[in-house]
């Protein structure tokens, strides 16, 4: 008989934003959550999610606690990753609209524009069909939401906005990164933090954790 399996253990980045809702999802979802706010947080996880919040304030908080460079690392290795809005900047490649000390981590190949809807919209609500996700439409909140102004061509675009005749990205996938313009974890909308957790699983059972 095989041992059980221990719980996913995935981090929350839990410097600044909306780490509590996140954490009672992935919680109850069966993962064990870890708070990540200090590097050594990083140890053991399986997984991890970028909360939405202000990508400059999330930036500047990354670089004064130690966390920017090895959470890049572990992030570039591999480590399965869901980011929510100003994680999706975070996890980008470029930053347009950006303070000019602001660094993103370059996990996803993506510039990002931040605040972009903002012109026309500061806050507005879509039905979208993600691709991959059983289950009907996904029901998306954007707040102050980043537009994704070029997806590279290792970028999957799971699901699109359109906007003035112009189909925008704002579920995107490259490798075990997953980034989204929207707050999934703020109604209820558990399917993203399950594909998560399916990569973890995927991962754990291809290297016999
Ligand atoms: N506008 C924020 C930023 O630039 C993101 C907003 C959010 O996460 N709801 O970081």
């Amino acid at each position: 008989m095989s041992a059980p399996q221990r719980a996913p253990r995935v981090g929350v980045l839990a410097l600044q934003g909306d780490v509590r809702e996140h954490a009672a999802m992935l919680s109850e979802l069966g993962a064990e959550v870890v708070e990540v706010r200090r590097p050594e947080d990083l140890e053991g996880l399986d997984g991890f999610v970028l909360p939405g919040g202000e990508s400059t304030t999330l930036s500047l908080l990354l670089q004064s606690s130690g966390l920017f460079d090895p959470l890049a690392e572990r992030l570039a290795a591999g480590l399965p990753v869901l980011g929510t809005c100003a994680g999706m900047i975070l996890l980008g490649r470029e930053v347009l609209d950006g303070r000019s000390d602001q660094r993103v981590l370059g996990v996803v190949d993506l510039s990002v524009r931040r605040n972009a809807f903002g012109r026309q919209l500061e806050s507005f609500e879509a039905d979208l069909d993600v691709e991959g996700l059983e289950g009907g439409p996904v029901h998306a909140v954007f707040i102050r939401a980043p537009v994704v102004e070029r997806a590279g061509e290792d970028v999957e675009v799971l699901a699109s906005v359109e906007m003035g005749g112009v189909k925008l990205p704002v579920v995107c996938r490259s490798g075990a990164a997953t980034a989204v313009a929207f707050h999934p974890e703020l109604t209820g909308e558990d399917r993203l933090h399950r594909l998560l957790l399916e990569e973890v699983a995927s991962r754990r059972k291809g290297a016999g954790a």
